[in-house]
């Protein structure tokens, strides 16, 4: 048989793991914390259960496959339902508005509470939906880097609607241009930080994301957030694959233009012994799930590095506060944005001022709402999610304590409260831990950002160049960050693995 090696089991590693073992190889997982999932991992404080990155499920159909591919059903491993209530929506002077899934309810609700026809709403998700099927045949479920993309009978449809991809105006000013009321460009605004973008600088293109929520759905899995790695390191497991925690890769070894195997940092176990990972390893290909920049930098450092790539600004971060509740709250739902008053000023900060704003959009989001064993009685577990620039070594302690305030000062002027009475625990995870827990650089959340036209080529190949037996998935690859997309890297990736 012959052997695979993966480094990292976040959530593209488990699927590369998963497809790969399908393709009759002996695959190795290996992972530097002590748990799997990378940012798709979960923790517990108090009684109150916390999904530590990701919190919004799309494209469930992406998880589905990966048990289908293996003969499994589904159900069997892994169960969600798709949500009837997308997000709450809160803004300062009182306004609120829930955001139903059903898209007629949606539409009603944007013209009685914002004044926006719902006619234009409506066609405004449509054209999504249009460019969301130009763009998934063109850039998702292919390398960008091999000619045979460029093509084919999909590709040539593809081409023919380029123009309705907007990729010469930014999505402000698309969104401007269709809608009467600043707040409706705001809530459309606000997708593209679901790639941490800047609304203001990426193009129009990424008008695609509301498509996602609003014609395809959100999802919730029963289980949490977390449940979407540990059903499919279940199923990994089930299929032969062999996962190796505290393991951290120390080098990709490399004789010409192949990889010849890994070495391993020393560890040691409770005991003080080092671990037995020393010596170095040797496998037929090895898939790297470590960001695309640190593994060049730390694992490569002796190959060409593409610097071009490895330079490009990386996405926005985030400064995330999980707060144990001892309180329950009837008008939050499970996704809740409180608003800020200034939007462009917000990202102004963000990607030009590299700082935290004042007044941030604050977004929270509560799984009790869906799972009540999430937090104790009465209680309600919340992680709050502020937008932060990417790590350039920032006075990081100056700005948690001032975005704290912040945050503290405007969720409790919305809802009637002063919420530090009710806080009974509180851990924090910021842009340096998110790099120092799961080696992305700079703590982007979703690697390079979409900021320019552009983006989608400057994104890293799914294989190497270099070296014949190397390939790379994940958020820091193409064809980008966010569950779905680190899932379809993975699928990318292996479909140009010979079996
Ligand atoms: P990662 O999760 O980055 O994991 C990489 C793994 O590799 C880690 O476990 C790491 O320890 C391991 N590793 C790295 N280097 C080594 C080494 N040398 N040796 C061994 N192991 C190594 N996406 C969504 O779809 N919806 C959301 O709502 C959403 N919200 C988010 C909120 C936050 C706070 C964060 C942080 C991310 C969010 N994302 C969201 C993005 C999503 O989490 C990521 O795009 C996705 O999980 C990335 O998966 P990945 O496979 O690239 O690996």
């Amino acid at each position: 048989k012959k052997t695979a090696a993966i480094i990292g089991a976040g959530i593209a590693g488990i699927a590369s793991a998963v497809r790969l073992a399908n393709q009759g190889y002996d695959v190795h997982v290996f992972e530097a914390n002590s748990y799997p999932g990378g940012k798709l991992s979960s923790f517990e404080v108090k009684g109150y259960r916390f999904d530590a990155g990701p919190s919004l499920f799309t494209m469930p159909h992406l998880v589905d496959e990966l048990f289908r591919l293996s003969g499994k059903d589904p159900q069997a491993y892994f169960d969600y339902i798709r949500l009837d209530e997308v997000c709450r929506y809160f803004w300062d002077d009182g306004v609120r508005l829930t955001a139903q899934a059903d898209r007629q309810a949606f539409a009603r609700e944007m013209e009685e509470k914002l004044g926006e026809p719902a006619a234009h709403v409506l066609a405004y998700l449509q054209d999504s939906a249009v460019k969301y099927n130009v763009t998934e045949k063109l850039f998702l479920h292919r390398s960008l880097h091999k000619l045979g993309t460029y093509f084919n009978r999909d590709a040539f449809k593809g081409y023919a609607n380029m123009h309705r991809l907007d990729a010469f105006t930014t999505m402000n000013r698309a969104n401007e241009r269709r809608f009467q009321q600043p707040r409706v460009v705001q809530l459309f605004n606000r997708y593209a930080t679901y790639n941490g973008s800047d609304p203001y600088q990426t193009p129009a293109t990424m008008n695609i994301i509301p498509h996602l929520e609003y014609n395809i759905g959100a999802f919730f899995p029963k289980k949490g957030m977390v449940d979407i790695t540990e059903s499919l390191v279940k199923l990994a497991e089930d299929l032969g694959v062999k996962f190796y925690f505290n393991t951290k890769v120390a080098k990709i070894e490399t004789s010409e233009n192949r990889v010849t195997g890994l070495t391993f940092e020393p560890t040691a176990d409770r005991s003080g012994r080092r671990s037995s990972f020393l010596a170095p390893r040797s496998f037929d290909i090895v898939v790297s799930n470590m960001d695309v920049v640190n593994t060049f930098r730390k694992l490569l450092p002796d190959a060409k590095q593409p610097e071009r790539i490895l330079r490009q600004p990386k996405s926005s971060s985030a400064l995330i506060f999980y707060w144990g509740v001892k309180k329950s709250f009837s008008e939050l739902g499970l996704h809740n944005i409180l608003f800020s008053n200034d939007y462009r000023a917000e990202f102004e900060h963000l990607f030009h001022q590299k700082t935290m704003y004042s007044d941030p959009t604050v977004y929270l989001n509560i799984t009790s709402k869906h799972k009540p064993d999430d937090a104790p009685d009465g209680g309600e577990n919340w992680f709050i999610l502020v937008n932060a620039p990417n790590n350039e070594g920032q006075d990081w302690e100056a700005l948690i304590a001032q975005s704290r305030k912040d945050v503290m000062k405007k969720v409790s002027k919305t809802l009637g409260v002063n919420i530090a009475d009710h806080i009974e625990c509180e851990e924090i995870l910021d842009p340096r831990s998110i790099e120092s827990k799961t080696s992305s650089s700079q703590g982007a959340l979703y690697g390079n950002s979409s900021n320019n036209r552009f983006a989608a080529f400057l994104r890293h190949a799914n294989f190497s160049r270099e070296f014949k037996n190397l390939y790379f998935v994940g958020g820091s690859v193409h064809p980008g960050g966010g569950i779905p997309l680190a899932i379809l890297s993975a699928k990318i990736a292996t479909d140009l693995i010979d079996s």
